[in-house]
C-alpha cells in the first residue's frame, strides 16, 4: 500500500522512519508518498545490518524534482517505492554499500543498487514488478542476478614482499591479477634498519594504484622495546597512506622462548602504540604461535595475518588475511614470493574510519549532491526501466 501524507506530517512510521526523512526535496510544500512495504523493509535492513543509524539521502520525489535531478518524472522515487540511504554501523561508521546489496537482497528489495564509487550510497525499492539490481560504478552492464557472487565471488589476491623480492615490476604484478601487498618497512629499533626497499616497492605499488599495507619484523624481548620499534615503525611510515592494515611480526625462536605471557605483553607494546598513532594495526603470525603464544585479548581486538602455508587451514580463530603460500609465482618478480587472500575489505574500512592517513589528508566521504545523478537504462526479463539514480 502506498500511503499519502500531508508535508508537515510528522508521524513516527516505524522505531526508526519518520515520514519528514522521506519528504521530496523539491522546495514546495506538497504531499508525501511512501510505500508501507518500503518502511516494512527498510526496519528490516536496520535489524539485519545492526545499524545504529539509516539515512535517507533521497526518499519521496515528485515528477518534477525527479526530472530536476535527471530522472524520467515516472521513477520508482516518484511512486513512493523507493529510498537511496546510507546505513551505518555500531562504530558510527557508513557500512558498505556492497553489504547492505547482498542483505537487501535478502530481505527481497525488487530494485537494489549501489550508487557511488565510496561504496557508501544503495539505492533499494519496492517496485511492482520485476527486479533491478544494480552497480552504478560500472555502468549498466554490471547489473547482477545476484550481490553474493558479484560483489563476494572473489577474495582479494594479495602479495607480501621485502628486499629480499629484488626489484619488482608493479606493472606486471597488477596485470598478473594481485589485489593488494603488505610491504616490510624495516625490523628492529633502528631507523637505519628500514627496509631498503620500503621506499622503492610502496611508490612502485601505489603508482600502480595497487592498496599497500606494511609490516616491521620484531627483535624485541620487551615490552620496552617494542615501543621502541613501533616509534622507529612510525617514523618509517610517517606521511604515507594505507589502504591495509600495517602489522607487527614476531616470530623470532628466542622471542618464544620467553612465554606467552611475556610475548603478549611485547605485542600488546607495540600494538597499543601504533593504534593510538591513528592506525589499524594487526599481528602477523603462525597458526601456531598465534594458539600457543598469544593472548585471547589481543587475538579479539586486533586484526589477524594468519601464516599458515597449507592448502587448507585448520586454525580456528577469526583473521582477515591468510598467508597460505610462501612459494608463489608473480609476473614481474623474480623468484618465490608469498601468497596472501584477503578477506576483508580493508580499504573501505580503513578509509572509512580515516586511519592510516586518510585522517585529515584525505578526501572525506563526498557529500551528496542533487547534481550527483546518474542516468539508468537497463532491460531486465524484457522490461525497459529508466531513469535516473540521484545521490542526495
Ligand atoms: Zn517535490
Ligand atoms: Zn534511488
Amino acid at each position: 500500500m502506498i500511503q499519502k501524507y500531508d508535508f508537515n506530517d510528522t508521524t513516527q512510521l516505524s522505531p526508526h522512519f519518520n515520514v519528514k526523512e522521506f519528504r521530496c526535496k523539491c522546495g514546495k510544500e506538497h504531499e508525501t508518498l511512501i510505500s508501507d512495504e518500503l518502511i516494512e523493509k527498510l526496519e528490516k535492513l536496520y535489524a539485519t545490518l545492526n545499524c545504529s543509524q539509516i539515512i535517507v539521502t533521497s526518499g519521496y520525489r515528485c515528477e518534477q524534482h525527479d526530472k530536476n535531478v535527471g530522472g524520467s518524472g515516472t521513477g520508482q522515487h516518484t511512486l513512493g517505492n523507493a529510498a537511496d540511504i546510507c546505513c551505518y554501523g555500531q562504530d558510527g561508521q557508513p557500512i558498505s554499500s556492497k553489504v547492505v546489496c547482498c542483505k537487501a537482497q535478502d530481505i527481497e528489495f525488487r530494485g537494489i543498487a549501489n550508487i557511488t564509487a565510496a561504496y557508501i550510497y544503495t539505492h533499494v525499492d519496492v517496485r511492482p514488478n520485476g527486479k533491478w539490481y544494480g552497480d552504478e560504478v560500472h555502468s549498466n552492464s554490471t547489473v547482477t542476478d545476484d550481490f553474493y557472487k558479484y560483489f563476494g565471488g572473489e577474495d582479494m589476491k594479495g602479495i607480501d614482499v621485502s628486499v629480499h623480492n629484488g626489484n619488482i615490476d608493479w606493472g606486471k604484478v597488477k596485470a598478473d591479477g594481485i589485489d593488494f601487498a603488505i610491504i616490510r618497512a624495516g625490523f628492529g629499533r633502528l631507523e637505519k634498519q628500514k627496509d631498503e626497499k620500503f621506499e622503492q616497492n610502496y611508490a612502485g605499488a601505489k603508482a600502480e594504484g595497487i592498496p599497500v599495507g606494511a609490516y616491521w619484523y620484531s627483535y624485541a624481548m620487551t615490552p620496552e622495546e617494542a615501543e621502541l620499534e613501533a616509534d622507529v615503525f612510525l617514523s618509517v611510515i610517517k606521511g604515507k597512506q594505507f589502504e591495509m592494515p600495517v602489522y607487527f611480526d614476531l616470530e623470532e625462536k628466542k622471542q618464544f622462548d620467553l612465554g606467552k605471557e611475556q610475548v603478549s605483553a611485547i605485542m600488546r607494546a607495540f600494538l597499543k602504540k601504533v593504534e593510538s598513532a591513528g592506525y589499524f594495526v594487526g599481528l602477523y603470525g603462525s597458526a601456531s604461535s598465534l594458539t600457543t603464544h598469544t593472548a585471547d585479548d589481543i587475538k579479539s581486538w586486533y586484526t589477524i595475518w594468519l601464516a599458515h602455508w597449507v592448502d587448507k587451514t585448520n586454525y580456528s580463530g577469526a583473521y582477515g588475511i591468510w598467508q597460505h603460500s610462501e612459494k608463489g609465482k608473480v609476473a614481474g618478480i623474480n623468484g618465490n614470493v608469498d601468497l596472501d587472500i584477503c578477506y576483508k575489505d580493508f580499504p573501505t574500512i580503513i578509509k572509512g574510519k580515516g586511519l592510516n592517513g586518510w585522517g585529515k589528508t584525505a578526501n572525506p566521504t563526498p557529500a551528496p549532491t542533487d547534481n550527483d545523478s546518474i542516468s539508468v537504462e537497463v532491460t531486465v526479463d524484457g522490461k525497459k526501466y529508466s531513469g535516473k539514480l540521484n545521490k542526495s
